[in-house]
């Protein structure tokens, strides 16, 4: 295969620039958070994505974050697109 890689293959950025990234910038504060997981994933299925409501095809790359919230488990997903876009804008 030559000329342009596939958008989705691979994050634009380091992986630990989505890491980092806090989508939700201490909306959480109010709630009690234990055993917070990132990474960054390249998901099998479908999933919705939290930062921008809507879906992200399988096989895109996505920061998932699980966490105890609350005492109850949740999990969010966050493409790297919208990070992306959401990081352009601070640069
Ligand atoms: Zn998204």
């Amino acid at each position: 295969m030559t000329g342009k890689q596939y958008k989705s293959m691979k994050p634009k950025r380091p992986i630990e620039e989505y890491i980092n990234f806090d989508p939700f910038d201490g909306d959480k504060e109010s709630g009690k958070i234990e055993c917070k997981r990132v990474k960054v994933v390249k998901i099998l299925k479908e999933q919705w994505c939290c930062e921008s409501d809507h879906n992200i095809p399988k096989g895109s790359w996505s920061r998932f974050e699980s966490a105890k919230y609350d005492g109850e488990w949740s999990k969010w997903y966050h493409c790297c697109d919208c990070i992306d876009k959401y990081l352009d804008e601070w640069e």
